[in-house]
């Protein structure tokens, strides 16, 4: 059986690592086409940079899109998020030398210094590269999850288009944590046990390991049932009521109760891209509901990504196709374009490895596009599943894993 604590923490440190990591991948070629780095040779390590960073940051160095996150990270306490503490914390960046600020960030901070909170009407990502810690503390609190995305965006980048990245990226990493301890628990098991051919008593204690942690309101009758007996040990009492009202308000209902039972799905998993597993192909659907009443263009975008994902599937992730993806979604500094490309590069890898180099090596914004795919792959496969020497390389390593290791200790103190 898991250890459920050891397993949290080990995707709180994937997440903000993870995140770190794309960032410092992608900083060195931000804004090179791919056929640029193509013909470099492709990325596939930390290189000193060879852009506007040339001379001013090295190799395993990280920008904006990892200080806004620590920022971010930082402005936690155990009631959860403190918008004081993280404005001070931006400002603090923003007056000591922020290099590789964007120019919404730029213009919303200096008005944040003389206490303006409005934000730009920006549709840049620069809200959505640092909302990661929102999926991660508020995983089980869907609505405020929504109510602190949208306000931690709101103070930077105030247009619906920005808003909507922000929430899809704190929302597929909530479910990156859901199902990747899901799928964790059945590794465990199976790895124990040899397998799952010896009947029912299997899948009973798997069921058993499973309803003890997160998932375990996901296969029930949702309208029914005493919320109450499934409820986290370590989540607050009213969580799961809010998240099961969601559901049962947005999503057709019949389609949660076929599509969530996490015992269907882990049993039928011999298969290793995220797109591959019917949570995550849910994942997006819930993920472009979510967007709906915010941007209607941006929810639409979100489906998108199933129909190529399902193209690059049905032609074996043929390089090809999967450019064509990228050519369609679009690599830009604009959420629209960013945060898709993202989520693409994380539903059609297969390792924390291969996610982050198909995020970074498709060019465009890839410092923003690499951190938030980052994010999204350290939160699944978890700090376990890095290659070490990204995690050795990486500048201020230790402070990083610090801070991801401060918030979980937040999210699970009484
Ligand atoms: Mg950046």
């Amino acid at each position: 059986m898991v250890d459920k604590s050891q397993a949290y923490e080990d995707k709180f440190k994937g997440c903000i690592v993870g995140l770190s990591i794309g960032d410092a991948l992608g900083m060195p070629v931000e804004w090179f086409t791919r056929s640029q780095i193509e013909e470099m040779g492709g990325i596939s390590e930390y290189i000193d940079p060879i852009n506007k960073f040339k001379d001013i940051l090295k190799a395993g160095d990280y920008t904006d899109d990892t200080e806004q996150t620590l920022a971010l990270a930082n402005a936690f306490d155990k009631n959860g998020y403190n918008e004081d503490k993280f404005i001070e914390n931006l400002l603090y960046w923003y007056n000591h030398n922020p290099i590789g600020i964007g120019p919404t960030s730029s213009k919303a901070l200096e008005n944040l210094s003389k206490g303006i909170k409005n934000g730009m009407p920006s549709e840049t990502c620069g809200s959505a590269m640092r909302t990661a810690p929102l999926g991660l503390f508020y995983f089980d609190n869907l609505s405020k999850l929504v109510e602190k995305s949208i306000s931690v965006t709101k103070l930077t980048h105030n247009s619906p288009n920005a808003i909507a990245g922000a929430l899809s990226i704190s929302f597929v990493v909530s479910k990156c944590l859901i199902h990747g301890i899901a799928h964790n628990t059945y590794d465990k098991y199976r790895l124990e046990k040899g397998g799952f051919d010896d009947g029912l008593g299997a899948i009973e204690k798997l069921r058993d390991v499973y309803e003890k942690d997160v998932g375990a309101f996901l296969n029930r009758d949702l309208e029914d049932d005493d919320i109450s007996k499934y409820e986290h040990p370590e989540a607050s009492h009213s969580t799961y009521s809010k998240i099961i009202e969601y559901n049962k308000n947005i999503i057709d209902k019949k389609r949660m109760e076929k599509g969530y039972d996490p015992i269907l799905f882990i049993g039928e998993r011999d298969i290793k891209r995220p797109y591959e597993y019917p949570e995550f192909r849910q994942t997006i659907e819930d993920c472009s509901h979510l967007l709906i009443d915010t941007s209607i263009e941006f929810s639409e975008k979100i489906v998108d990504i199933l129909e190529i994902c399902e193209n690059a599937h049905n032609n074996n992730y043929d390089k090809k196709v999967i450019l064509e993806g990228y050519d369609k979604l679009g690599t830009g500094i604009n959420a629209i374009e960013a945060v898709p490309s993202a989520i693409f590069s994380f539903m059609i890898s297969n390792s924390f490895e291969s996610s982050l180099l198909n995020s970074i090596n498709a060019g465009g914004d890839t410092d923003s596009i690499g951190s938030m795919c980052g994010a999204l792959a350290g939160t699944y496969y978890g700090f376990n599943a890095i290659p070490k020497k990204w995690i050795n390389d990486l500048s201020n390593h230790e402070h990083i894993i610090n801070t991801s290791i401060n918030l979980y200790n937040l999210k699970v103190m009484d």
